[in-house]
Parts: C-alpha cells; sequence; structure tokens
C-alpha cells in the first residue's frame, strides 16, 4: 500500500468511494440467510441481465451486464433476487450523507459511488490514508456495508484505484507514484473506452497505460479521433477535472458505454429509460429540478450527437425527462451503430423554487411527484418487475459498467 509522505506534495486530494457489490450486499445485510450465498441480482425474463454478482458467484466468472441466463449456466446454484431499487436508493441516501461529513464537495456518479474532494482537509481528518480509513469505518457504522477507497491527486486515478483492491479495498496513490501505478495496467483500465475502444488499441499495438503514454499524440488523434488525446492524457495520469457537487453542477447526467454496439430505436430505449431513471433520482436527492433534457449518443466512429430540448414545466421525473428524450430520438438518424447512450438534465433549478408562468401546470406536476414516489414505494416492496412501463422491454441493467469496472 502507498503511503502518503509530506501532505504539502498533494496539490489536490481526490476520494473516490464505491460501495462492494452494492446491490448484492444490501440483500445480504437485510436477508441474513442469503448471506456467503452466491446470488444475482436481476430479473428472469429472456432478456434479463445480471445487475449485479455478489462475491461468491464471481469466481464462477459471471457478472454485471451478464444475460442472465449465461450467468445460470456458468453458476447454477446462484440465488436470482429481483432488484429493490427503492431499497438501494434508501441506503444510498444514508452512504451519501456520510460523505457530506466529510466534504461539501461530493459528487455522486450512481447510487453507490461518489468522488469527493478532500484538499486541505489533513488538519480535520489526518493524511490521505488516514482520510480513507475514516471513511470506510464511518460508511461501515452507518450502514453495516463496506466500501472500497482510492486517493489519488485526480479523479481518473482515484477511480482505478479504488478499483484495484475491490472489495474493501484502500489504495493511496500519492503524486509522485502515479505513473509507476498506472504504466503496467491493461488499457481496459482506460475511462470512457469500451470493449470496442479496448480492442481498436489493442489493434494499434498498445496493451499497458504505458504502451498509450508513450505513444505519439499525432498518430493516436489520427488513429483514434477525438479519444486519442482523452486517452494519452489518462495514460499519463492527468485529468483536471474537478469534483462537482450536484447542487453546483451545470447538468446532471448519466451514460452508457456499451458492451456491445446498438442499432435502432428498439435498441436504444432501454438504456434511455434506465439513465432517465438514474438522471431523475439525482435529480430529485439534490432537490432540482430540470428546466432541459439532452440525449447524447456516440457512433462507433466515436461521432458525438446531441439533441436537447427546454422542458415546461421544469422537472426531476425520470418519467418526463424518459418521454422527452423518446421525441429526441426522432431528430437523430438511427440507422447507424451506436456505442454509447447518455442523457442529461440542464438549466437546473432550486426544485422548492416558484415556476415562472406555472399557472396551472403546479397540479400537474404535483401528480407527476405523488406518482414517482408511489413507484419508488411500490419497486421497494415488491421490486422493479411490480411497476413495468408498457415500453420497457428489458429488466433493470447492469447498475453501473461506464467502464467496465467491477462494482
Ligand atoms: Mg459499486
Amino acid at each position: 500500500m502507498s503511503r502518503s509522505t509530506s501532505p504539502g506534495r498533494w496539490s489536490r486530494i481526490i476520494v473516490h468511494a464505491d460501495m462492494d457489490a452494492f446491490y448484492a450486499a444490501v440483500e445480504q445485510l437485510d436477508r441474513p440467510e442469503l448471506r456467503g450465498k452466491p446470488l444475482l441480482i436481476g430479473g428472469t425474463g429472456p432478456r434479463s441481465v445480471v445487475a449485479t454478482a455478489s462475491y461468491e458467484a464471481r469466481p464462477f466468472g459471471v457478472g454485471s451486464a451478464m444475460p442472465m441466463g449465461l450467468a445460470l449456466r456458468k453458476c447454477p446454484q446462484a440465488i436470482v433476487v429481483p432488484p429493490r431499487l427503492a431499497r438501494y436508493a434508501e441506503v444510498s441516501d444514508r452512504i451519501m450523507s456520510v460523505f457530506a461529513t466529510f466534504s461539501p464537495l461530493v459528487e455522486a456518479l450512481s447510487l453507490d459511488e461518489a468522488f469527493l474532494d478532500l484538499t486541505g482537509a489533513e488538519g480535520l481528518f489526518g493524511p490521505p490514508e488516514e482520510m480513507a480509513r475514516r471513511i470506510k469505518g464511518a460508511v461501515r457504522e452507518a450502514t453495516g456495508l463496506t466500501v472500497s477507497v482510492g486517493v489519488a491527486p485526480n479523479k481518473y486515478v482515484a477511480k482505478v484505484a479504488s478499483d484495484i483492491r475491490k472489495p474493501d479495498g484502500l489504495c493511496v496513490v500519492p503524486p509522485d507514484g502515479v505513473r509507476a501505478f498506472l504504466d503496467p495496467l491493461p488499457v481496459s483500465r482506460l475511462w470512457g473506452v469500451g470493449k470496442h475502444g479496448e480492442e481498436r488499441l489493442q489493434d494499434m499495438g498498445l496493451r499497458t497505460l504505458a504502451d498509450v503514454a508513450a505513444a505519439d499524440p499525432a498518430w493516436l488523434e489520427r488513429r483514434l479521433g477525438s479519444m486519442g488525446p482523452h486517452v494519452h492524457a489518462l495514460a499519463q495520469g492527468i485529468d483536471p477535472r474537478p469534483v462537482v457537487p450536484d447542487r453546483e453542477a451545470k447538468s446532471i447526467g448519466s451514460e452508457v458505454t456499451l458492451d456491445d454496439d446498438v442499432v435502432g430505436r428498439a435498441a436504444i430505449t432501454p438504456h434511455l429509460l434506465r439513465e432517465a431513471d438514474r438522471v431523475g433520482r439525482r435529480l430529485r436527492r439534490a432537490g432540482l429540478r430540470a428546466g432541459g433534457v439532452r440525449v447524447k449518443l456516440k457512433t462507433t466512429k466515436f461521432q458525438l450527437l446531441t439533441r436537447q430540448t427546454a422542458l415546461h414545466p421544469p422537472t426531476s421525473s425520470g418519467d418526463v425527462l424518459y418521454r422527452e428524450a423518446l421525441r429526441l430520438l426522432d431528430a437523430f438518424d438511427l440507422g447507424v451503430p451506436m456505442r454509447l447512450v447518455g442523457l442529461a438534465a440542464y438549466d437546473l433549478a432550486d426544485a422548492a423554487a416558484p415556476v415562472q408562468g406555472e399557472l396551472f401546470g403546479q397540479e400537474g406536476r404535483e401528480r407527476q411527484q405523488r406518482l414517482d414516489q408511489a413507484v419508488d414505494a411500490l419497486r421497494s416492496r415488491f421490486g422493479k418487475a411490480a411497476v413495468r412501463r408498457g415500453s420497457e422491454i428489458e429488466d433493470e441493467g447492469p447498475e453501473r459498467q461506464p467502464d467496465r469496472m467491477r462494482d
């Protein structure tokens, strides 16, 4: 384990905290009879995928995003548990509250992971390694669950660090240890590259982050387009992006780099629904409403396409975001294969603030809010399958797979 030396050499102290097999861990917490058993969280329909596999199931080669049928062939003794999203959201709220006691700068990436900026907080919490230990202890005390924590001078390195010693990991990468830490790692560790990007890098003879860091940046850009400079910077451990708390964010988005490319509207909509649900939850947790929604698609040739529309009235409802996103799909050429599907809410404002010009909309908005709450409650009691929209043709997908890291 790396040790921090003089705290002054850290220009920033960024923490990435990521719960271990979150959905499965919550089920094992709530139902002691499931502890120590291989679990697959997900539905059993023909198109179901594994949202989370417990650590007991993983040695059988199963994991997030795998078709449930395949997972059950690899691990027939696994117990399939339908997801209870409202329960996970409740535990998530407790986790995020714990994070908030360490820093006002907390950026949630999903229900179970967040970045924290702890720059300048050594006086309160000690050196980076001690910070990580305290966060892990506080989460365990508040929830009974384990979290893996990475500490580094920036977001990308912190995220890789939290993943590298899962479960219950703690990894500190000091500024002068970044290159030695990254160099031997495979290109699959690059952020936002996906399986196809990884294959392209390998076709170019680049296997490790050291290979990418040493490559000619002009050649990378020629071969990979805008992904070239991106991966070149990450491989060198350069990532200047700030930690942006949801309340200060200009937008709240969620996107997935897909393991398999999708073509056509029917293949894209299940992903949009999942992203809309996720963004709606984050808006509600931050007490915000969005005045606009944006759909982002990336072609397999790394061409980024976006369409956006204003929302009247502003909303925090995943259903409304999804409905508007579906309308936006008409404005894209959906005949080409896509490798990334994303949705973002922008023009964010305090949910408690009155909406200008809203006269008759108030009632409708309250009705939608009640509906969202009712859906959350139903999901809590009966699992997601109890509340299925007519257009929803896929079960709850992987809880997180933007870069195919472990959860
Ligand atoms: Mg996780």
